[in-house]
């Protein structure tokens, strides 16, 4: 089968890494590439034209926030999602089973990405739910939930996610699936795999007969943090009909051991698929960028860089510090210095200062975490950029220890 939504330009030497371009119903997107969350519509402090100039071709958007307001019908009044929200360049849309999903386990979120505990729910889940029982049933049909807007009984099913995503009219769409979380026992993630593979299946039907001609579809990798279970997984995805390749599901408790889990999943895809896209859900650190690139993942998708903006963290190069500096905090009070020197970005190149961000972070000022936003994308979108250049140079290794070693993006001459 012909993969023709996905050319790949060069294939690393020494590692899984690639460059590519994925061809899409709304254009092009450079891979690998990280994308944006515009999660309930709007990639929170910006304007797509700011998203767009920043170099970004892909925003996800979510299709369980979506759902439940305004509605995939009001939407698609508008001719999709991006129409609705002015944005004329591809969307993925998750399938909502990880918002579904993480309602019931509880912080499936911190689990995922490899944290015990953390700064709550990632990827726009709400964030506020919990283990509260939100979850009604998981049955074969689907899943049976209350609403967190307004506590009313809802029931998504695969059939019902795809036509969710239909009406978003979203370049790429993702099956529905059961993100199984990290705590629970082997054979419940076996036997949760096996319907979540059943799942796609159903997805994927529907789609042929009902979904738009122009959105392809991903099918999702589980397995939790089971070698054979990811391998199996890995290669019933890849005999399947989807034309994209996600990773989801727990990556366990740790990062080692989530970069381990990534690792045997692109493997067993690449001998199975190694043409099709792939996507990594939900993770996006700095450091899980670097690894993921190396383990050839083509798409990452993370509320890292928007959420730490509106907290007054802006993203620097010091790996000692995970890449962050929390200037939020009293010591940057008065500060003149610049948030990144030499930094290129709308908010370091019209001279904003750390004292600055923290006053406006401190005065609840919007205009501080639109700048930080600013900030913080522009470094994921050059660090990106020179990714995808030390790629092609065959260069990647050095490349990587140099981000490793405390290199800003844009001053290695590639
Ligand atoms: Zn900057």
């Amino acid at each position: 089968m012909s993969d023709p939504i996905f050319s790949i330009r060069t294939r690393a030497r020494d590692s899984l890494a690639r460059t590519g371009t994925l061809r899409l119903a709304h254009g092009s997107v450079q891979t690998p590439a990280f994308v944006p969350l515009a999660t309930r519509g709007a990639v929170k402090t910006l304007e797509p034209r700011d998203v767009e100039a920043l170099g970004y071709e892909m925003v996800l958007g979510n299709t369980f926030h979506l759902h439940l307001s305004p509605g995939h019908e009001q939407i698609a009044a508008y001719g999709g999602l991006g129409s609705f929200m002015r944005w004329e360049r591809p969307i993925i849309t998750d399938s909502g089973g990880f918002q579904v999903f993480s309602m019931g386990h509880g912080s499936v979120a911190d689990e995922i990405k490899g944290r015990n505990r953390g700064a709550g729910a990632e990827r726009g889940s709400n964030g506020s739910n919990g283990s509260n029982g939100a979850i009604v049933a998981i049955t074969e049909e689907g899943v049976r939930f209350r609403s967190y807007i307004d506590g009313s009984l809802r029931f998504m099913a695969p059939e019902t996610s795809m036509e969710v995503q239909a009406g978003l009219h979203s370049d790429i769409a993702l099956v529905f699936d059961e993100c199984t979380p990290f705590h629970v026992t082997r054979d419940y993630t076996a036997r949760s795999t096996q319907r979540t593979h059943r799942w796609l299946e159903r997805c994927l039907d529907w789609h042929e007969r009902h979904g738009p001609a122009d959105q392809v579809v991903y099918g999702i990798v589980q397995g939790g943090v089971e070698q054979d279970l990811r391998l199996e997984s890995a290669q019933t995805v890849a005999a399947s009909r989807c034309g994209g390749i996600a990773i989801g599901g727990s990556l366990g408790q740790d990062k080692p051991q989530m970069h381990e889990v990534v690792g045997w999943t692109t493997a067993a895809l690449e001998r199975s698929a190694p043409q099709r896209p792939r996507h990594l859900l939900g993770i996006g650190d700095i450091d899980d960028l670097l690894a993921g690139v190396a383990q050839g993942i083509d798409t990452f998708d993370c509320a890292m860089p928007t959420r730490l903006a509106r907290h007054g963290v802006a993203i620097i190069p010091d790996p000692a510090n995970r890449w962050r500096v929390d200037l939020a905090k009293s010591r940057w009070r008065g500060s003149q210095e610049p948030i990144l020197d030499g930094c290129p970005c709308p908010a370091c190149s019209a001279g904003f200062t750390r004292g600055y961000i923290h006053y406006a972070a401190k005065a609840g000022e919007t205009t501080g975490p639109r700048l930080l936003t600013l900030h913080n994308l522009s470094f994921i979108a050059r660090l990106m950029a020179d990714l995808r250049a030390a790629i092609d140079a065959h260069r990647l290794a050095e490349v990587v220890a140099a981000f490793n070693a405390g290199a800003a993006p844009g001053t290695l001459s590639l």
